[in-house]
Order: structure tokens, then C-alpha cells, then sequence
């Protein structure tokens, strides 16, 4: 059976990295002797434009009968004061929903080549390796009540942060579970000192704390959490959070490594998984060859990791993505120095390192 990948570019610099994305999992296809189908749907404001909505039918159901979802990114300038249900960024929130994909993998490892691009200073960055484990089906993206009202004081805007015990506790267990295989250390991250929602968050993973006694369990708050992995980057291991909060944190990480094109993320749950690159459509650099594909690569490791069960396969993208970055070729964004290359080089670059580690492994 090939395995089926719907892929969903989407808006602005999405499509140009999925295409690197793509080109990668062609190369380990061929390296490796897979049958692997790829199929492109439309998403976000390019469906827009094309369907009259952010998350056409066809483009769901594609994704509901596929073995895995290759995501690029999705919202535009052009439709940003469209009503929330047909803003770009609402195909993401329903995709996730709909999939069931709770569970939001976000690795962020500092490259030793790429230690001078981080704003710290090296000693307090190098070796940094942190798995931020957000939850992304719940919280204030999601919640009810919700929208803008009218009161005799004029409008009032309304989100809702809601999590039930069933919905903080799986998603601690997945995050126990990894801190299993890493360095056995997991920082809970919260506002528990002033919200009710928070306090429940804390009470339920200190209880699920008790089926993994070997994992060492830190309950921080989020602001706290802000400044010390800015201080302290190296010490935090498995980070396990809500929505927003993750979502501001891991582009806090992402600033500490470098880069936010660098970080890759899995989205994982009950049915099929999505896999996406953290950083959004970059309209500020679309179309002009400039966008690190990395983050949208790695993706495709995670990928073949969670989706597939294929190990060695995602081994190989991580350590051909290692050994361009170890070789000095740099995207704009990461260019303190070695040599620059655009969107589409670091692809071609990456691809060929995959071929070359597989010559290798197989003498
Ligand atoms: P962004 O992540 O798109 O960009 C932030 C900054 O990082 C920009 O300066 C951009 O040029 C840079 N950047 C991002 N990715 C890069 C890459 N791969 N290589 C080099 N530089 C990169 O965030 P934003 O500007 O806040 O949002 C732009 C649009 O993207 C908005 O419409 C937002 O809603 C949407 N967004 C989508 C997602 C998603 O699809 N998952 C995530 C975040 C934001």
C-alpha cells in the first residue's frame, strides 16, 4: 500500500517551503524504495479565493482518508478583516479540531553551527533542547462563549479559556511520555495564580505526576517560564502547556535559537497527524526565494517518525538538514556567515545530503 500524504501549502511562503518539504519526501522515496503519493489541496485564503472557504470540503476529507497531512501556513493580508470563520487562519483551527489532533510536538534543538545567530550569549545557549508539548484543540482559540458584543458602554469583546480535567490529563500523559525517553524533566507551565482554569490544569498534571515517578515535574508560571527561558534556556527538557500559552512560548524558543523558520512541529491525536513548520505565511517574504525551509523539513522527519514508524528515514532528513547547516549554507534569516542560499537551494542542498547519508549507510 503507498503511503498518502495530502499536502495543503497554503498562503504566502507556506507554499514555497512545502515545495522544499515535498522534493525531500520524494528523495527519501526514492532512496529508500517507498511508494509514497502526494496530493496538493487548497487551504487558507489561496481557498478562498478559489472555493469560497478557508477549509473546502474536498480539502477535509482529502486529509480525514490520507496516512499523514503535510501543512505549509495559512493567513494574508488581503483577507485579514474577513469575520472570523472566513479568516485564513480559521481552516487551521477547524483542520486540528476535526482531526482531533490535540497534541502539538514543538522540538527546538540548538544547532552548535548555528550558535552566533542566537540574540544569547553562546555559554547560556549551547545545547539547548527543549520539546514543547502544547495543547491545540482547546483554550482560547477554541472556546465558548466567544465574539464581539454590543453593551450600552459599546462593544466588548469576549474569549473563553475552558479546559476539562479529560483534556488536560491526556495531554499530560503524552508529555510524561516523552519526557520518559528525554532527560526525564517536564515543566508544567501555567497562570495558577489567577486563573481558575490554570488551577485545575496544576491540579490534574500534579495528579497525573503520580503514574511517573521517575519524570521530575516543575509546575511554573508562564511569565515566570518567559524570562527563564531566556535566562536559563539549557535546563528546561519537556515543556507541557496550553494553547496560547504554547504558542507564545515556542515563538519565544524559536527567537532564543535563531530562528523561526528553523522549527518544525507534529500535531498528533486520535486519527491522522499533521505535520507543520511553527511559523506562519511571512507575507513580508513571500515569493521572493528568501524563506528557511528548514522548519517545514524537519517537519517531514517528524513525520515519518510519528506517522509512519519510519526511524531511519526521519534520522536521515535530521542529519542531512545537520550537515548542510554544519557545511555553512545559510538562508537570509540565519546568515551571520557561511555561504547564501535561497529557499529553493537549501531544498536542493538538503535533498542531495539525504542521498549522500543513504550511499553511505548502505556500504
Ligand atoms: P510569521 O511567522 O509569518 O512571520 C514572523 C516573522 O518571521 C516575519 O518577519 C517573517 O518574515 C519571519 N519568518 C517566518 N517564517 C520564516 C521562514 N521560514 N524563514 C525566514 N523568515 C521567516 O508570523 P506573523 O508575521 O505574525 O504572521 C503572518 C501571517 O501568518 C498572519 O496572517 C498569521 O495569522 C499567519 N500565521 C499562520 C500560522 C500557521 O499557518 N500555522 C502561524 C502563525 C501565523
Amino acid at each position: 500500500m503507498p503511503l498518502r500524504i495530502a499536502v495543503l501549502p497554503g498562503d504566502g511562503i507556506g507554499a514555497e517551503v512545502t515545495a522544499q518539504a515535498m522534493k525531500v519526501i520524494a528523495t527519501i522515496a526514492e532512496c529508500f524504495h517507498h511508494e509514497i503519493v502526494m496530493r496538493e489541496y487548497p487551504v487558507g485564503g489561496v481557498a478562498l479565493e478559489t472555493h469560497g472557504s478557508p477549509l473546502p470540503e474536498e480539502t477535509l476529507s482529502a486529509c480525514q482518508a490520507s496516512d499523514a497531512v503535510l501543512f505549509g501556513a495559512v493567513g494574508s493580508p488581503e483577507h485579514d478583516d474577513n469575520p472570523p470563520p472566513l479568516k485564513p487562519e480559521a481552516a487551521l483551527i477547524q483542520l486540528r479540531f476535526r482531526l482531533g489532533t490535540f497534541a502539538n510536538l514543538r522540538p527546538a534543538v540548538m544547532h552548535p553551527a548555528l550558535v552566533a545567530c542566537s540574540p544569547l550569549r553562546p555559554e547560556r545557549v549551547q545545547g539547548t533542547d527543549i520539546l514543547i508539548v502544547r495543547e491545540l484543540t482547546g483554550g482560547l482559540y477554541t472556546g465558548d462563549p466567544r465574539g464581539i458584543d454590543a453593551t450600552p458602554r459599546g462593544r466588548r469583546g469576549i474569549n473563553t479559556m475552558a479546559y476539562d480535567e479529560g483534556e488536560i490529563e491526556r495531554i499530560a500523559r503524552i508529555a510524561f511520555q516523552f519526557a520518559r525517553q528525554r532527560r526525564k524533566k517536564l515543566t508544567s507551565v501555567d497562570k495558577a495564580n489567577m486563573l481558575e482554569v490554570s488551577q485545575l490544569w496544576r491540579e490534574v498534571v500534579a495528579h497525573v505526576s503520580a503514574d511517573y515517578p521517575d519524570v521530575e515535574v516543575e509546575h511554573l508560571l508562564v511569565d515566570n517560564c518567559a524570562m527563564q527561558l531566556v535566562r536559563r534556556p539549557r535546563d528546561f527538557d519537556v515543556i507541557l502547556t496550553e494553547n496560547i500559552f504554547g504558542d507564545i512560548l515556542s515563538e519565544e524558543v524559536a527567537a532564543v535559537l535563531g530562528s523561526i523558520g528553523l522549527l518544525p512541529s507534529a500535531s498528533i491525536g486520535d486519527g491522522v497527524s499533521l505535520y507543520e513548520p511553527v511559523h506562519g505565511s511571512a507575507p513580508d517574504i513571500r515569493g521572493k526565494n528568501l524563506a528557511n525551509p528548514i522548519g517545514a523539513i524537519g517537519s517531514v522527519a517528524l513525520m515519518f517518525r510519528y506517522a509512519f514508524d519510519l526511524h531511519r528515514e526521519a534520522d536521515h532528513i535530521e542529519s542531512a538538514i545537520w550537515r548542510v547547516l554544519d557545511r555553512g549554507y545559510r538562508t537570509p534569516d540565519i546568515a551571520r556567515d557561511g555561504t547564501p542560499v535561497s529557499t529553493e537551494e537549501m531544498g536542493d542542498l538538503i535533498c542531495r545530503e539525504i542521498r549522500q547519508v543513504a550511499r553511505e549507510s548502505s556500504r
